[in-house]
């Protein structure tokens, strides 16, 4: 068992880290305040070809594994959480069904543009009165001719305000619930296609968040992507992905708190001394830095069983809810650190507290997981 990055990792992961330096990690305030998205740096990101870290060379991507994903995932998010949104959207649930199951012509219009970072893409499956009950999902697309039409209302989705085109998931046959979904792309310049009100939030405030609807948006049928009635089954087939690369969106959060965290009780002073030398404020700095070489080693693992094409369900869902919860554990620990300073604006500490809250509902909610992981556990009883 050999526990080190390789060689080509570790390259990796310090170039960019030197990137998240330069270019993100410096603006984390200004992104934060500003409560846009920053769509400079994911053209830049495109031009240096990162957005298509985890598609195949032969597609214009790196074809990177699990492993290195999450790395790259680990360190922006580290620059700052809301450029780690925007960029696990970008290349991850933003892009992967069109790159999946969009024509040649979609690619050519859609997906090697958001390579590049020339347009953006986002998903679309929550609505108003159903998130993780997907189920319940109002949004329907009728097929007539050659077309679909589609009608629904879709909330929280990720940079909408600015994405070119959305993974719309749309019931082609209500009575059918859940093996009634579909994906469906639809451009921005689609008409019926209405950007609406933009959520004002408590963290990740440089990735927007805003409502879609769609009143009579008519798709040629190619839009479909894939089959009708095969959307969940689609998403589950990225579901482990997406909850190990929030597991590395909570790495990358846990440890720019906690170095600041340690940082500031090395230079802070009280009763004459610096507080990192109180045990107390010692014992927060070793559970710290204990839960997150945890959660480290199950994200990578989880991450590690992936790329061997071992079964790894529920080991994503567990490294998934355990990173977030360590991460939220932190970034509480560290405004305790700073003391008053942690409630202060011009402190970061108070950034890492609003921005973890994010962590908890992609990739499912910890009720959720709770449930899916004791699910695999019994089996069916
Ligand atoms: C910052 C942010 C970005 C997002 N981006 C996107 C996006 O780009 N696209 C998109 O489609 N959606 C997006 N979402 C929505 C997100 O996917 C949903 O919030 C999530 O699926 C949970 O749904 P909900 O908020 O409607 O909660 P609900 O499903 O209404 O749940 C409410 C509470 O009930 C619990 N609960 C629900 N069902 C059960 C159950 N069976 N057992 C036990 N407890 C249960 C939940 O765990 C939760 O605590 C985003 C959300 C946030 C906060």
């Amino acid at each position: 068992m050999d526990f080190r990055l390789t060689e080509e990792q570790q390259f990796f992961k310090d170039n960019v880290a030197k990137l998240v330096d330069k270019m993100i990690k410096p603006r984390a305030e200004e992104i934060d305040e500003k409560d846009e998205i920053t769509t400079d740096i994911i053209q830049e990101m495109g031009r240096l070809g990162y957005l298509g870290i985890r598609y195949p060379e032969s597609v214009g991507g790196m074809g990177a594994d699990m492993m290195t994903y999450a790395l790259f995932i680990e360190e922006i998010a580290r620059g700052s959480l809301s450029v780690g949104a925007n960029i696990a959207m970008q290349t991850l649930m933003g892009t992967d069904f069109i790159y999946r199951f969009g024509s040649d012509e979609i690619k050519e219009r859609c997906f090697f543009p958001a390579l590049r970072g020339e347009k953006l893409g986002t998903i679309a499956f929550t609505e108003p009165n159903a998130g993780s009950d997907l189920a319940n999902i109002h949004t329907v697309a009728r097929k007539e001719g050659d077309h679909y039409i589609v009608n629904g209302q879709k909330t929280w989705i990720t940079n909408a305000t600015v994405a070119d085109f959305a993974t719309v998931v749309a019931s082609t046959d209500r009575s059918k619930g859940l093996k009634g979904l579909g994906f469906f792309l639809i451009e921005r310049s689609t008409p019926g296609y209405n950007v609406g009100k933009k959520i004002h939030k408590l963290g990740t405030r440089g990735s927007e968040n805003t409502e879609l609807t769609f009143e009579d948006c008519k798709i040629p049928a190619e839009n479909l992507l894939g089959e009708e009635g095969k959307g969940v089954v689609y998403l589950g087939q990225i579901l482990a992905e997406i909850r190990i690369m929030t597991g590395a969106l909570a790495l990358g959060l846990a440890k720019t708190a906690f170095d600041d965290g340690l940082q500031y009780s090395k230079e802070r002073t009280a009763f004459g001394r610096p507080i990192a030398k109180f045990q107390l404020i010692a014992a927060k700095l070793t559970e710290m830095y204990m839960n997150y070489e945890a959660a480290k080693l199950m994200v990578y693992h989880a991450a590690w069983l992936k790329d061997n094409d071992l079964p790894h369900s529920k080991e994503a869902a567990s490294a998934k809810m355990f990173a977030v919860e360590m991460a939220c554990k932190v970034v509480d620990e560290v405004t305790r650190i700073y003391g008053a300073y942690g409630f202060a604006m011009e402190y970061p500490a108070q950034r890492y507290f609003r921005d973890a809250r994010f962590l908890l509902y992609g990739g499912g909610t910890h009720e959720i997981l709770k449930t899916v992981i004791a699910r695999e556990l019994t089996g069916r009883l």
